[in-house]
């Protein structure tokens, strides 16, 4: 298996006015081609933190990250450019990265018009729903073909309904074009219905506590029909039990 992203003993710390604040403690963990890993820990553990490092966006205090190709972000926020067409929208990671190519544009248009979005190009962000907004975004985040999809609680700002029906979506996008992605996540179910692994953190400091193998041994497996599989509340308890373990 090839590794695309490699964690080492990445810790944290930080200074606050009263003193120094441990965040991270010797986070180590590895992430194959093609797999969709989650972690999951209690609020304020340091999740967004530990995203944002592997990001390069903050600095780490010490351990070692290695990164085989370019990183693509998603986050709550679609931070969509409310006063950009869909399509001025989707070829800003281009644009930033000066490779704004007829060959790219024409990835991007491609994209666009498999995942149903191609007719609203010419459309403003107000005038699409939150679901297609996460889609818009998810590919201008993939315009970039980056070879690994860092998402933190990218789905939280929707209604339930809404949320069910984007991660499946995007689910099958990721699938299809054949994207790595970690996934940072509070909610127990989004995480087993997604991943190939679940990475369950500490309190703060936090540490790996727990790394679960997720298998419905399925063919075609989405987020929504494992939902619907056995396993899928003995994973749950699982998880629910670690995570009470650690309160
Ligand atoms: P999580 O995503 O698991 O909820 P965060 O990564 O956001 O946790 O971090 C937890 C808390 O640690 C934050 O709410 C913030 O108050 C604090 N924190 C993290 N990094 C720093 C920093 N560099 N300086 C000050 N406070 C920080
Ligand atoms: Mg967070």
């Amino acid at each position: 298996m090839e590794k695309i992203l490699e964690v080492k003993n990445i810790c944290k710390t930080y200074q606050a006015e009263n003193g120094e604040i441990e965040s991270l403690r010797n986070i180590s963990f590895d992430v194959n081609r093609g797999e969709f890993i989650s972690i999951i820990g209690p609020s304020g553990c340091g999740k967004s933190t530990l995203l944002s490092i592997i990001a390069g966006l903050e600095n780490k205090t010490s351990g070692e990250i290695y990164i085989n190709g370019k990183i693509g972000y998603m986050l709550q926020k679609d931070n969509l450019l409310e006063w950009r067409t869909i399509y001025k929208n989707v070829l800003l990671g281009l644009e930033i990265q000066k490779s704004n190519t007829p060959e790219n544009r024409k990835y991007v248009e491609e994209l666009l018009k498999k995942y149903e979005l191609y007719e609203f190009k010419d459309k403003y962000p107000t005038q699409l729903s939150g679901g297609m907004r996460q889609r818009v975004a998810l590919i201008r985040t993939l315009a970039i073909k980056p070879s690994i999809l860092l998402l933190d609680e990218a789905f939280s700002a929707l209604d339930y309904q809404t949320r069910l029906m984007v991660t499946e979506d995007i689910y099958k996008i990721l699938k299809n074009e054949n994207i790595t992605a970690l996934m940072v996540t509070h909610d127990i179910s989004e995480a087993i219905s997604m991943s190939d692994r679940v990475i369950v953190l500490s309190h703060r400091p936090a540490t790996v506590k727990k790394i679960y193998s997720i298998d419905f041994e399925m063919e075609n497996r989405t987020p929504l029909n494992c939902r619907e599989k056995p396993k899928f509340s003995e994973y749950f308890n699982l998880m629910w039990k670690q995570l009470e373990e650690i309160k």
